[in-house]
């Protein structure tokens, strides 16, 4: 996120009405070399002349309209505004990331997680990744942590981006991948730390990730709650469920990654749980 560029102003003053100048966007999201640029209806009329001028000022191959991210495999329907090809590499605390900025889900927000995974994971360890992405926890993990990263993602497309990104980053001896659905995943007892980095209904996979992990294991659980339930929540339904199972969980660390929606944020807790 930034803020606005004199020299974009400057062009599109002579181009645009005075009122419609003071809404252009102040702040944008850079991935590698693509913008996602939050736009005003006010400004659809000039929307592709503006993605223009970003692009140019700004050095971005392709401008998309900031939209919402959608469904089970976290889809953006952000429009296309300038450019044809929105495939970049972004780098980040020395990870390289490949992805379709159009169609694949990349946090800007999620930053601070996707460090701490790469100092929290240690040499040795088995990590399994729940909900792999573009390899957004689990690169860091097996480039930072030397971890040993099992990838789980179910998404062809955004699978193709976790396979290359493995390879960017040279870590193939550290890192398995899987392109199914972690439901249909068959290791059972074998993750020193399981990764559930996914919102909304995460909760629906705690007993899959209870299986996976160890008999004493840390799981990072992730889940959106709304704020009237924090902090009680989202750790309450996690030990609930744990326990139903037959384990017992303990809260070592809850940290706010973000705001998901009005009064809703994104959590994440670590949970080292045992089996009773
Ligand atoms: N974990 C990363 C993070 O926290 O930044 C990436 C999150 S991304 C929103 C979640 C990914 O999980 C998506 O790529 C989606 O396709 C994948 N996914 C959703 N349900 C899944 C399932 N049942 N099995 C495997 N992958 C799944």
């Amino acid at each position: 996120t930034q803020t606005i560029k004199p020299r974009i102003r400057e062009i599109l003053s002579g181009e645009l009405p005075p009122e419609l100048v003071e809404l252009l966007p102040k702040h944008w999201v850079r991935i590698g070399d693509v913008i996602i640029l939050p736009l005003r209806r006010e400004l659809e009329p000039y929307r592709e002349r503006i993605a223009e001028v970003y692009a140019e000022v700004l050095g971005a191959k392709a401008v998309l309209r900031k939209g919402h991210i959608h469904g089970e495999t976290r889809n953006p329907d952000y429009e296309l505004l300038y450019g044809t090809d929105t495939i970049t590499v972004h780098v980040e605390n020395g990870v390289k990331y490949k992805l379709d900025v159009a169609k694949i889900m990349f946090s800007p927000a999620n930053v601070k997680e996707r460090v701490r995974m790469g100092k929290v994971a240690k040499p040795g360890e088995l990590v399994v990744d729940m909900f792999a992405g573009i390899g957004h926890l689990s690169l860091p993990m097996a480039v930072h942590g030397k971890a040993r990263v099992i990838a789980i993602e179910k998404s062809p497309y955004t699978f193709r981006f976790l396979v290359e990104n493995i390879e960017l980053n040279n870590v193939q001896d550290r890192v398995t991948a899987y392109n199914i659905d972690n439901r249909d995943f068959p290791g059972e007892n074998i993750a020193d730390r399981v990764l559930m980095g996914y919102v909304s209904t995460t909760h629906e996979f705690i007993p899959k990730a209870l299986s996976i992990a160890r008999d004493e294991a840390i799981i990072h659980y992730h889940n959106t709650v709304p704020e009237r339930l924090m902090p009680k929540e989202p750790f309450a339904t996690f030990l609930r469920i744990a326990r139903e199972h037959g384990y017992e969980a303990e809260k070592l660390n809850e940290l706010v990654i973000k705001r998901y929606a009005p009064g809703v944020w994104h959590v994440v807790v670590d949970v080292r749980v045992y089996r009773r």
